[in-house]
């Protein structure tokens, strides 16, 4: 049986993606054959389809970090035949052949039955993104931090991660301020939930170590001296969710947050999470996440398009969620 996917390989150290058709004997080892119906394209897509860093560890391989299908075959227990599972991350894209792809052989152990209220499609609306955005919200709340604390802020709010934490926060009864370097797109912000839009240059630069207090908890999803900033701005016994560098890795922060206002730097992976994390994270999207809102942050494209969204998420053009059809 043969299946379209697309296909990174490596020249030198040059990295080229193309569209090929394989067969069911070029898929890797595993327990659970997927159909797959959507896969997405996160930053991480972004970093690893362009190169810019080592994410895809074999050669040639499927790239993509997430999917989203119906089981075709399964020898894994408590995963049958007809049902719709989604994976994130693990290996996907890495190690193993991912989500840009209509058929996917993996393990079971990567896999999670999609909630009932969730089409395949709603699952990569979300993706690795917007199941990060939950994680963050679960450690908001890990660290007692509840709406009536005070304002909470979302850095890279027009990202996926973003976008997906301003809703989700939002319909959870906080008070969102969204930062921004697209101020033309704060009517977007504010329908999914923002209160208030500032512009990220507020944040981007050198800052203090320790400022005036303004944040009962943040999302950052860009790191460097934003994240320097926002933990310098946090309340006392308020929690920082850092979960991205689209900024910078790197973190030009003091301890001053840390040892005068309690604050707390709650470090969010999405790759490594283990399984019970994950059920709770998508059965809490699956109750809070509003479906309207997801919609208005998604937009769909077709397998080939991929490429060519790739380095224009890591530029920051790209607005809220990108489905890939991959049929
Ligand atoms: P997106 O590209 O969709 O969003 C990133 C947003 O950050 C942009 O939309 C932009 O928002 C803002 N941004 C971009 N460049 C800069 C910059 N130079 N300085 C400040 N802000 C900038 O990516 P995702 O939402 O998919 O991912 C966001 C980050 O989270 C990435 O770094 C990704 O690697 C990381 N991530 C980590 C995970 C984990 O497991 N820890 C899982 C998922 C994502 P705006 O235009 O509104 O300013």
């Amino acid at each position: 049986m043969s299946f379209k996917a697309l296909l990174t390989t490596k020249q030198g150290e040059t990295l080229a993606t193309s569209l090929v058709t394989l067969e069911d004997d070029d898929l890797m080892a595993g327990d659970v054959t997927v159909a797959v119906d959507y896969s997405t394209v996160n930053y991480k897509d972004g970093m690893a389809l362009t190169g810019r860093s080592p994410i895809i560890q074999v050669f040639p391989l499927i790239p993509g970090v997430d999917l989203s299908g119906t089981v075709e075959a399964s020898s894994y227990p408590g995963i049958e035949v007809g049902d719709r599972v989604v994976a994130n991350s693990w290996g996907l894209g890495q190690t193993h052949h991912g989500g840009y792809t209509q058929k996917a052989r993996l393990s079971g152990d990567w896999l999670v039955k999609l909630p009932d209220v969730f089409s395949t499609k709603d699952a990569m609306a979300i993706g690795t993104a917007g199941y990060t955005a939950m994680l963050c919200v679960l450690a908001l709340e890990h660290g007692g931090v509840t709406p009536d604390r005070g304002d909470i802020v979302v850095t890279g709010a027009n990202g996926g991660v973003g976008s997906i934490a301003i809703a989700l926060l939002s319909d959870l009864g906080y008070r969102v301020v969204a930062s921004t370097g697209r101020l033309d797109q704060s009517d977007y912000l504010r329908e999914l939930g923002a209160a208030e839009v500032i512009d990220r240059a507020t944040l981007s630069g050198p800052g203090k170590p320790i400022a005036v207090e303004r944040w009962a908890g943040a999302v950052d999803s860009v790191g460097s001296h934003t994240l320097a900033n926002v933990l310098a701005q946090t309340q006392y016994r308020g929690v920082v969710t850092a979960c991205g560098l689209a900024q910078g890795l790197d973190l030009p922060a003091t301890v001053l947050p840390f040892i005068l206002r309690n604050v707390t730097l709650a470090g969010i992976d999405s790759v490594n999470a283990p399984q019970a994390v994950r059920l709770e994270a998508w059965s809490r999207l699956a109750r809070d996440l509003d479906l309207a809102k997801l919609a208005r942050t998604t937009k769909v494209v077709g397998l080939t398009d991929v490429p060519e969204i790739a380095p224009q998420i890591l530029a920051g053009q790209v607005q809220g969620r990108t489905v890939v059809d991959v049929n």
